[in-house]
């Protein structure tokens, strides 16, 4: 592969050679991702089994949605595979951010307490919460808003949390992904220890994960929460789905996300596949492989741009927790020289350049390098980067591992020939 990349489709040879050599160093960490989707490719292969997953499951339906045999076993493939009492699991949702709005508005009333014991969520959540005011958010309704800091090693402040957890607050947000923040993404173990904490101290708060990134990564979930909330464009969807999110967890919990996303009174019983049920559940057949293609284009860019000496979070043979690898790049023009990479790598619009731009549910200008089959899917390949210092890129993605392990060569490409570092 390398020979072929440095023969053609302009790659200097040099660049090709520094990622092989790099990648020399990485099989035995690979070996274990390998066993990781080994594992979750058992659990979901279990799991559509025992659902008595069929061919009859994959037929249309359409208006109401009244009875979709497809969406009700894919909802009981996805509480079993998180050992949930119910799943939510729709095309209606639109994206991670709107299937964790379901599961807010949903249980959460006037006068309510939600409180993040991980420090800001991600930024999407800002709008909802009402952190940024935006017309309708949560704020709006007068649901306040509490959040511990995490200590400056990136741990939980335990302290903090109990202080605040003394006033039972109704509901709790831990997201699992950095986001886009340069802190480390929580392990499955140490989200169930916080929320041993937050049992052990507030008992009759619903907690809720914010999942996005992290499913397939390791082999469990923090499925001790209440309620897990993801994107289908993310990782259970497999780069397979065309959209939609879920939400799983206590059945009461999700029936009330689901009346958020429908209609007080009709809840999870509407709500149309409209011809979507293959796909989302082979996606989610697929999801553990293309999820391992990620996550060895993560550790492989951790290498390349660490040798190089950029800050990189996670390093190398961190345990992860996500497909998400962050760079700190230092420089605008770093920043953009590694997106127009990412997009000459892409398969779809591999001819655009990328451009920091607002958009919509982020505070600063946000540039998006990803070329992809669905739009807006992070599942393929993708670097994201909020124009702020310190320059700080989120790279993620692939549908294969040979197409991640091409996004960091020609990421590292352009940098070479634009002369923004030399190896
Ligand atoms: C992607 C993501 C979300 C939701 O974003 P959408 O683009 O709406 O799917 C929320 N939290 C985290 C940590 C994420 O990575």
């Amino acid at each position: 592969m390398y020979k072929y990349l440095s023969g053609h489709m302009g790659i200097n040879p040099q660049v090709a050679s520094f990622v092989a050599e790099a990648e020399q160093e990485l099989f035995g960490l690979f070996a274990k991702v390998d066993e990781t989707a080994a594992v979750n490719q058992m659990k979901i292969l279990n799991a559509m089994q025992n659902s008595r997953l069929s061919d009859s499951h994959f037929n249309d339906s359409t208006g109401y949605g009244y009875h979709d045999e497809g969406r009700e076993v894919l909802e009981k493939i996805f509480a079993a595979l998180f050992h949930a009492e119910a799943a939510l699991v729709r095309p209606q949702l639109i994206s991670g951010t709107h299937a964790l709005a379901a599961a807010l508005f949903g249980n959460l009333r006037p006068n309510d307490v939600l409180f993040s014991p991980v420090g800001k969520p991600y930024d999407t959540l800002e709008s909802v919460i009402g952190i940024r005011p935006a017309s309708g958010s949560l704020a709006e309704y007068g649901i306040t808003y509490q959040q511990a800091e995490l200590l400056e090693n990136g741990d939980f402040d335990y302290e903090a949390i109990a202080e605040i957890l003394k006033s039972q607050p109704k509901m709790v947000t831990i997201q699992r992904s950095k986001g886009y923040s340069w802190r480390k993404s929580f392990t499955v173990a140490e989200i169930n220890d916080l929320i041993q904490c937050i049992r052990s101290r507030s008992p009759h708060t619903i907690i809720l994960v914010d999942n996005c990134y992290g499913e397939f990564v390791a082999t469990d979930e923090p499925i001790e929460a209440d309620l897990l909330a993801g994107s289908l464009i993310k990782n259970p969807g497999g780069g397979i789905a065309a959209g939609g999110g879920y939400v799983v967890g206590k059945q009461k919990y999700v029936e009330a996300s689901a009346e958020r996303l429908t209609a007080p009174g009709l809840g999870s019983a509407v709500g149309p596949t409209l011809g979507m049920s293959r796909t989302l559940i082979q996606g989610l057949f697929l999801a553990p492989q293309t999820v391992s293609a990620a996550v060895k284009g993560a550790i492989l860019a951790a290498s390349v741009f660490g040798k190089l000496g950029f800050d990189v979070n996670p390093i190398v043979s961190a345990e992860r927790s996500d497909i998400v690898q962050a760079i700190k790049l230092n420089n605008p023009e770093n920043v953009l020289a590694f997106c127009r990479g990412i997009q000459k790598a892409a398969p779809v619009d591999s001819f655009v350049t990328p451009e920091p731009a607002p958009m919509p549910g982020y505070a600063h200008g946000v540039i998006m390098a990803g070329g992809t089959f669905i739009q807006g899917s992070s599942i393929e390949l993708s670097a994201d980067a909020p124009m702020r210092d310190p320059y700080i890129v989120y790279f993620q993605g692939g549908l294969t591992a040979p197409h991640s392990r091409a996004g960091v060569v020609f990421a590292l490409q352009e940098m070479v020939r634009e002369g923004r570092i030399k190896i």
